[in-house]
C-alpha cells in the first residue's frame, strides 16, 4: 500500500475512543451557561436598562448611549466571571463563514498599570477594517472602512474565553457587507405586514415572528484519511474515487444505530452547543454511510440563522478532538447522496399561533389558508431569487442531481390541502356570494384540522414542502447561511401580504364582507399561481418535462441561475422594501459569482496535481511491473504458452497507457482552458467559463482515474478509496 494511504490506516487502527464526559447527566444543569440570554441578562442590568434592552428587541427600536454602557459592563461581568478574557463582534461576513476579530478586556492606565475595560462605545460599534473580506466592490469605491454594530436581538455567547457579540457588519457608506442585515431588514417588514393581515382575523395581534427550524446533513471522516486525500483539504469534496462495491443501495444506513466512536463525538458537540444554548433535539444516520443529520427545536429566525453559523464552527472544532473531520459540502463524494440543509419555516404570532398550523375554528383556518396561499403565491412570484439564494458551485451537485429536489422550484402542499384549494377555485364565483354558499365553504374550511390530522402526507422530493404546520425549503445546501434564503422568503412573503391587504381592502370597500373579501382574492391568488403546485416525483423526467410546459424554469447552472440576483422583478422587490439596494445586490451577485469561479479553479488545479503528481507515476509504476511480469513469462515459457499466461497482462498494460495518455491530454486541455478563463476581466463573464468551459474537464478526467483505480494493484493506490472513506469509523 502507498506511504501515504498505509499510514492514514495504521492510525485508523490505533484509534482510542474518545469519550468526554458531560458537564452533569441533566442538561438543563448546564444548558445556556455560556449564552447570556434575556434572562441572564436580567441579573446583570438594572430594571430599567434591562426593560429599555427588551422593549428595543420588542419594537426593533434604539438603545440610547446610556443604557448600551450599562449594557456592555453588564456583559464584561458576566463574561470576566467565566473566565473570558477577550471580547469580539462576532459577524456573518459574505464568504460564508463568521468572522470575529478579538480584543482584550484589558486597557493600560497612563502610570503602566492596566486594568478590565469595555463600554458601551465598544458594544455598539467597531470598526474591524476586514478589509479582505469581499464586498463586491463596495468598499473600493468609497472609504475602505466597515462597521460592525451590535445586533442585541441575539444574544452573546463565550466561545474559548472569548465574549463573541453578534452584530451586523456594514460599509462606511451604510451598505450591507453581511448576511444578518438583510435578514433583519427582511424580518421587520414581514413582522408588519403579517400583523396587518392578522388584524383580519384577531385585533390582540401585534407581532409576528418567523420561525426557523433548519435541518443540518454532514458527513464524517477519519482525519487520518482526510489528510491522505489532498482533495477533501484543499476542495472540500473528492475529485476522484470509484464507487465503492456497497455503498447506499442496501439502505442500511439510514436511521440505523449510530456507530459508537460517532456517538461519542455527537454526544460531545451536543454538550458544547448546550451550553451556548442551541437547542439540538434530533440525531440520526442519513442515507449515504458516515453521513448524519442533526436538528434543533425551531427558534426565531434571526437566532435559528447565528445558532446554525455558531453550530457549523462547533463541529468542526469538536470533531479534531475526536479525530474526525465534519465534511459540510454538499456532494463529498459522487455517486452517493448529498447533504442539504433543510430549512423549515413558519410565522408565529405574540398570541402563541403558529399561523402556518390549521386552527380549530373556521376563523383560524381562514388565517391559516390566507398565509399559506399568500406563501405559495410568493414562491410563486419570486422563485428565481428563491433558486438563486441557494445555488453554488457545491450545491450544483446535489440540484437536479435525483436525490435532492431539482432546480425547478415547485411547491408541495398534500392532497388534502389541495383539493381545499380547488374548492376555493369552484366554489368561490365571480358575482357576489349568497349566505348559503358562504356557509358551506366556511364548513368546509372548519373541516381541515380533521383531514389533516392523520393525513399529512410527506413529499421527499419536492424543493418547497408544506408538512403539516410549516413549509420545509429542502433545497438548501448544507454550507449555505440560512439568511439568504431567509431573507428572501420574508421578503417575498411580506410583499405579498402588503398586495393582499390592498387588495382584500379595496373590495371591502365597494361593499364586500370581509370573509368574502378575502375568498375572492385568494381564489385570485390559487389560479395565478397555481402552476408551481406539484405533487409528483419531483426526480422524475417527466416532471422536468412536464415543468418546461407549464413554464417554470430549469436552471441547473449556478452562474446562470444567479442572474436572478439582478433581475428588474428582483430589484424591484429587495430595493423596494428597502432589504437591499440595487447597489448591494449587484455586488452580492458578483460575490456569488467569485466564490464559484474560485471553487472551481480550485477543484481544477488539485485534480490537475493529482492527476499528473499521483496518479499517472502511479500507473506507471504499476504497468513497469506488468511489463517486467510479461518480459519474465517470455523467458521462462514456451511460445506456445505464453499467450495465455501473459494475456491478461498485456491487456491491462493497454488500457493504462490508453487512459493515462487520455488523462494527461484531458489535463492539458483544462489547463489551456483555465488560462484562457482567468485572462477574463469581466466577473461575469469568467464565472461562465468557468462553468462551460473548465468544470466538464473535472469529470471527464476523472472517469479515466476511476477507471484505474480498478486496474491497478490495490497495493500501489495512493489516496484512499471510497470504501474506507465511506466505512472507516
Ligand atoms: P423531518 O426530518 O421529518 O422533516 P425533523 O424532526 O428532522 O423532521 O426536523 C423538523 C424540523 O422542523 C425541526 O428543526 C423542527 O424544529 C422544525 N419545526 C417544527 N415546527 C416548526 C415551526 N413551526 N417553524 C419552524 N420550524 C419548525
Ligand atoms: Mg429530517
Amino acid at each position: 500500500m502507498s506511504t501515504y494511504r498505509f499510514a492514514a490506516m495504521q492510525e485508523l487502527f490505533n484509534r482510542p475512543a474518545i469519550v468526554v464526559p458531560a458537564p452533569s447527566d441533566k442538561v438543563s444543569e448546564f444548558y445556556g451557561v455560556n449564552t447570556l440570554d434575556l434572562d441572564t441578562m436580567k441579573k446583570y442590568l438594572p430594571l430599567e436598562a434591562f426593560q429599555n434592552v427588551k422593549k428595543a428587541i420588542d419594537t426593533w427600536g434604539h438603545i440610547d448611549r446610556k443604557v448600551a454602557d450599562a449594557v456592555a459592563s453588564a456583559m464584561k461581568a458576566w463574561a470576566m466571571e467565566r473566565g473570558a478574557t477577550h471580547y469580539t463582534h462576532w459577524f456573518h461576513p459574505l464568504n460564508g463563514s463568521t468572522a470575529e476579530k478579538h480584543d482584550a478586556f484589558f486597557e493600560p492606565t497612563s502610570d503602566g498599570n492596566v486594568f478590565e475595560h469595555f463600554s458601551g462605545n465598544e458594544l455598539i460599534q467597531q470598526e474591524p477594517d476586514a478589509s479582505s473580506l469581499p464586498s463586491g466592490g463596495i468598499r473600493n469605491t468609497f472609504e475602505a472602512r466597515g462597521y460592525s454594530a451590535w445586533d442585541p436581538s441575539s444574544p452573546a455567547f463565550i466561545v474559548d474565553k472569548t465574549l463573541c457579540i453578534p452584530t451586523v457588519f456594514i460599509s462606511y457608506t451604510g451598505e450591507a457587507l453581511d448576511y444578518k442585515t438583510p435578514l433583519l431588514k427582511s424580518l421587520f417588514i414581514l413582522d408588519k405586514a403579517a400583523v396587518k393581515v392578522c388584524q383580519y382575523f384577531d385585533k390582540d395581534v401585534s407581532k409576528v415572528i418567523s420561525t426557523l427550524g433548519w435541518e443540518q446533513e454532514y458527513f464524517l471522516v477519519d482525519e487520518a484519511l482526510y489528510y491522505a486525500r489532498p482533495d477533501l483539504v484543499l476542495a472540500d469534496r473528492t475529485l476522484m474515487g470509484h464507487a465503492s462495491a456497497k455503498d447506499q443501495q442496501l439502505e442500511d444506513h439510514y436511521f440505523g444505530s449510530i456507530p459508537e466512536r460517532v456517538v461519542a463525538f455527537m454526544k460531545d458537540f451536543e454538550n458544547e452547543c448546550y451550553k451556548l444554548g442551541i437547542p439540538l433535539r434530533t440525531r440520526h444516520n442519513e442515507v449515504a454511510p458516515n453521513q448524519f443529520e442533526c436538528a434543533p427545536v425551531f427558534e426565531e429566525a434571526n437566532l435559528a440563522v447565528d445558532h446554525n453559523q455558531l453550530l457549523m464552527d462547533v463541529m468542526k472544532r469538536v470533531a479534531r478532538h475526536h479525530k474526525f473531520r465534519v465534511l459540510l459540502h454538499e456532494k463529498p463524494y459522487k455517486g452517493v447522496n448529498g447533504s442539504g440543509k433543510h430549512n423549515n419555516w413558519s410565522l408565529l404570532s405574540n398570541t402563541g399561533v403558529n399561523i402556518l398550523s390549521p386552527g380549530t375554528t373556521p376563523k383560524t383556518n381562514l388565517q391559516f389558508l390566507t398565509f399559506l396561499i399568500n406563501t405559495m403565491k410568493a414562491v410563486h412570484d419570486h422563485s428565481e431569487l428563491l433558486r438563486a439564494s441557494i445555488v453554488s458551485a457545491g450545491n450544483e451537485h446535489r440540484l437536479g442531481a435525483n436525490e435532492a429536489p431539482p432546480a425547478i422550484i415547485s411547491v408541495f402542499l398534500g392532497k388534502q390541502i389541495t383539493k381545499v384549494l380547488k374548492d376555493i377555485e369552484s366554489k368561490v364565483t365571480q358575482k357576489k356570494m349568497t349566505p348559503d354558499e358562504k356557509t358551506e365553504l366556511k364548513l368546509d374550511i372548519g373541516k381541515i384540522p380533521e383531514i389533516l390530522l392523520d393525513n399529512t402526507d410527506r413529499n421527499r422530493t419536492s424543493p418547497f414542502a408544506f408538512t403539516g404546520n410549516r413549509f420545509e425549503f429542502r433545497a438548501v445546501g448544507s454550507t449555505t447561511n440560512c439568511a439568504a434564503p431567509m431573507t428572501v422568503l420574508n421578503t417575498a412573503v411580506a410583499n405579498q401580504l402588503e398586495e393582499f391587504k390592498i387588495a382584500v381592502d379595496k373590495l371591502i370597500s365597494t361593499g364586500l364582507k370581509k370573509d368574502e373579501a378575502i375568498f375572492k382574492i385568494l381564489r385570485k391568488y390559487i389560479i395565478a399561481s397555481k402552476r408551481i403546485l406539484f405533487e409528483g416525483n419531483g426526480y422524475s423526467d417527466e416532471w422536468v418535462e412536464e415543468a418546461l410546459s407549464r413554464g417554470l424554469t430549469n436552471v441547473k447552472e449556478a452562474p446562470e441561475a444567479l442572474k436572478a440576483y439582478i433581475s428588474p422583478k428582483s430589484i424591484a422587490l429587495l430595493a423596494g422594501k428597502n432589504v437591499l439596494s440595487a447597489r448591494e445586490l449587484d455586488a452580492r451577485y458578483d460575490i456569488r459569482l467569485e466564490t464559484y469561479t474560485k471553487k472551481i479553479q480550485i477543484e481544477a488545479r488539485v485534480l490537475g496535481d493529482l492527476a499528473v503528481n499521483h496518479i499517472v507515476p502511479t500507473v506507471i509504476r504499476y504497468q513497469n511491473r506488468l511489463i517486467e511480469n510479461v518480459k519474465g513469462l517470455k523467458d521462462i515459457l514456451p511460445a506456445s504458452e505464453f499467450g495465455d499466461a501473459a494475456g491478461h497482462q498485456l491487456n491491462a498494460i493497454k488500457r493504462i497507457s490508453k487512459h493515462k495518455a487520455l488523462i494527461q491530454e484531458l489535463v492539458d486541455e483544462m489547463v489551456g482552458e483555465r488560462k484562457k478563463a482567468n485572462k477574463i476581466e469581466n466577473i461575469r463573464d469568467k464565472a461562465n467559463a468557468y462553468s462551460i468551459q473548465v468544470k466538464p474537464f473535472l469529470d471527464r478526467i476523472r472517469y479515466h482515474i476511476d477507471k484505474l483505480e480498478l486496474i491497478v494493484d490495490d497495493d500501489l493506490w495512493p489516496l484512499p478509496k471510497y470504501r474506507e472513506l465511506l466505512y472507516a469509523r
